[in-house]
Parts: structure tokens; sequence; C-alpha cells
């Protein structure tokens, strides 16, 4: 199986001519604007006082206050496991 192909032949162009720095100012504005929640720090499972996934997910990528939200081959970083930390 060739991950990297597969992954150019399924996953979506999301960047766009909109170009990557302008896509990820506009989703940071945006994310702010209506109070997304979509961090580990947002998230259910975080442990509080390490910041570390008590799912055991690696979470490095979730964990700064305005973190990039593509990867370095464009890829969008999100947790499919996050549940909202909701009172
Ligand atoms: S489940 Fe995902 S969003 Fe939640 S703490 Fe773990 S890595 Fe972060």
């Amino acid at each position: 199986m060739n991950l990297p192909r597969l992954r150019a032949r399924y996953q979506p162009n999301v960047v766009g001519a909109e170009g990557r720095d302008a896509l990820m100012a506009r989703f940071r504005a945006e994310a702010k604007r209506w109070s997304l929640q979509w961090r580990c720090v947002d998230c259910v499972y975080v442990v509080t006082s390490t910041g570390d996934c008590s799912l055991k997910w690696p979470n490095a990528w979730l964990r700064p206050d305005d973190p990039d939200v593509l990867d370095a081959a464009d890829v969008p970083i999100f947790c499919k496991a996050f549940e909202p930390a909701c009172d």
C-alpha cells in the first residue's frame, strides 16, 4: 500500500488558490469569531495537569494556543476523538 499516493488520490486540496497562509489566517479568524472549540484544551479527554491526552493520542499539534491547522503536506490537523468539555 502506497499511503502517500492514496492520500494524494483521496485527500481534497483544501488550500486551493487562496494559498496556505491565507487559509490558515482565515481559519484562525473564523475560529476566534465563532469560539470554535477543536483543540485539546477544549476536550473532555485532556489531562489538565499535563496537557496530555488521556486516550494516549499524540497531541502535540493540538496543544499550542494558536496551532497550525494544516500539516507540512497541507493536510488539515484535527482529532476525530475530540469531545467538547461542556459544562
Ligand atoms: S481526544 Fe483528541 S482532542 Fe481530545 S485530548 Fe485527546 S488528542 Fe486532544
